[in-house]
């Protein structure tokens, strides 16, 4: 092996070596920064690696390339955290086109001597690349309401979107025993880009953070595929990386939103699930003052806090870290009850509760709190409604029947801040609100903590 060849083998194993490491931290919030990092070192060393290449002629289009990436890239990473999901879908969607046109190029270039093997990867790669760049502005756009969020659903829907595939899948096949009918390459692209769109359109704007991460495993399994193509072993191992985290992720988020996942697989998920009408109730509920939720909290021994995705709305989270700071102060044991699915993002509640430097250690799963709840004083709910509803426990006829809730009714005392009795993402009335040992905090979670925090902090301190 000639030095050169050497040194890029060196620095791919190095750059792989720190993907999967980047993965492993990633996944405590403990770890996650140096998860980031080794990431991005990771990746600069692919990129280098890839620039020391003996068959590169002409550093002149690379460099262009370089510029317009940085153009787009700068800004695309300094968008507001509500925006991440679409901002995750148009990089996918940047990472499909490429991996697409190289495909295209790597086609054009050896056909009509494309060997079996050869051809195989090659229409993997473009038919998961075409169907990712597509599918996921559509998903970009939902999300940024550019397009409507609304569902569109018809008729024979699954079948027709089943057959384009079907189509796109026949095509590869006859090109793999075919490569002279060149002329049919551009219609499985093209099929590929349009089944793209048609898998997008049945699914509503909110459940979109999933679908995401299933376009993130098509555009690994895409990349992977590439990896073939090019003989780049770096591709074939960061592409299947890719490709697993993003599935295991969508298998996990759709689990924790009771979603089947054959259907998310076949794209024809995410009705928005609205409440039969008059569903949401009229019963009375019990609500405090901030005073009392004040006096309750001090005299508590052990209290949960439960964010969801009104503490995100309201941007509460320092606030909360406020009330943390005065409560812990007092002696109370406060701890933060995490469900995978609280907020809009996978990691949603945890990237706040960072932000706003709150220990890591005092955020627990939900497998791991809700153990504690039954011996918990009171639950503190911050914004957030269908992680909390028993119904899901119980209800067979609610639409969220079956996803795992964190037990807060369990709790001696719930306190609920929201700001009115309006349903969550499920659009369904909550059973936990109407409870003996349910207090309702009416307010918005930023000002409603604030108020907490001012009548601690202006209190006598201390509790029994
Ligand atoms: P929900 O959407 O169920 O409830 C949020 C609650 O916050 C609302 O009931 C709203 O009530 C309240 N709220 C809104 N703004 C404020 C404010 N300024 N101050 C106080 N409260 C406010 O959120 P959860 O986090 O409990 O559940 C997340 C839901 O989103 C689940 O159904 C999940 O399946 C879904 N989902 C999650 C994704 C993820 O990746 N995390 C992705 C896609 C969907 P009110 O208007 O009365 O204030």
């Amino acid at each position: 092996m000639i030095p050169g060849t050497l040194i890029i083998e060196i620095t791919y194993i190095i750059a792989v070596v720190l993907f999967i490491l980047s993965l492993k931290w990633l996944s405590s919030p403990a770890t996650a920064r140096r998860g980031v990092w080794a990431g991005e070192v990771g990746m600069v060393l692919a990129i280098a690696g890839t620039l020391l290449y003996r068959g590169i002629v002409d550093y002149k289009w690379i460099a262009i390339a370089l510029v317009l990436g940085a153009i787009i890239g700068v800004p695309l990473g300094n968008v507001q955290m509500t925006a991440v999901p679409q901002r995750t879908a148009l990089s996918h969607a940047f990472g499909a086109l490429c991996v697409t046109l190289v495909g295209t190029a790597e086609f054009y270039l050896r056909a009509p001597n494309v060997q079996p093997f050869m051809m195989s990867v090659l229409s993997l790669e473009v038919i998961l690349g075409g169907l990712t760049i597509t599918g996921s502005l559509m998903a970009a756009g939902k999300l940024q309401e550019v397009l409507p969020q609304r569902p569109i659903t018809y008729k024979g829907q699954n079948f027709v979107n089943l057959g384009m595939l079907l189509v796109a899948i026949g095509i590869a096949v006859r090109l793999v025993l075919h490569p002279a009918d060149m002329h049919l390459y551009p219609f499985m692209v093209g099929i590929a880009l349009l089944f793209g769109v048609m898998m997008i359109v049945p699914i509503g704007g909110a459940d979109m953070p999933t679908v995401i991460s299933l376009l993130n495993s098509y555009a690994g399994l895409s990349a992977a595929a590439m990896g073939f193509v090019l003989n780049s072993k770096l591709l074939i191992v960061a592409g299947s990386l890719d490709g697993a985290s993003g599935f295991i992720l969508s298998v996990n988020m759709s689990k924790a939103m009771n979603r089947s996942f054959s259907n998310v697989l076949f794209g024809a998920f995410g009705q928005v699930q609205t409440a039969a009408p008059g569903a949401v109730e009229t019963r009375n509920v019990r609500s405090a003052t901030p005073e009392e939720a004040a006096s309750i909290l001090s005299a508590a021994n052990k209290v949960v806090i439960v964010p969801g995705y009104g503490m995100a709305v309201a941007q509460a989270q320092h606030k909360v870290r406020e009330l943390y700071d005065a409560l812990t102060k007092r002696g109370v044991d406060v701890k933060f009850g995490i469900h995978p699915v609280a907020g809009r993002m996978p990691g949603h509640m945890n990237v706040l509760l960072a932000e706003a430097d709150i220990p890591y250690d005092k955020l627990l799963d939900m497998d791991e709190i809700n153990g504690d709840l039954p011996q918990t004083d009171v639950a503190l709910v911050i914004g957030a409604n269908d992680v909390t509803n028993p119904a899901a426990r119980t209800d067979t006829s609610s639409p969220i029947f079956g996803m795992p809730i964190l037990d807060v009714d369990k709790a001696r005392t719930v306190m609920v801040i929201k700001r009115s009795m309006s349903p969550g993402f499920a659009g369904i009335d909550n059973p936990l609100y109407y409870l003996d040992n349910t207090l309702m905090l009416f307010g918005d979670a930023k000002a409603f903590v604030n108020s907490i925090v001012r009548e601690l902090s202006g209190g006598s301190g201390g509790h029994g």
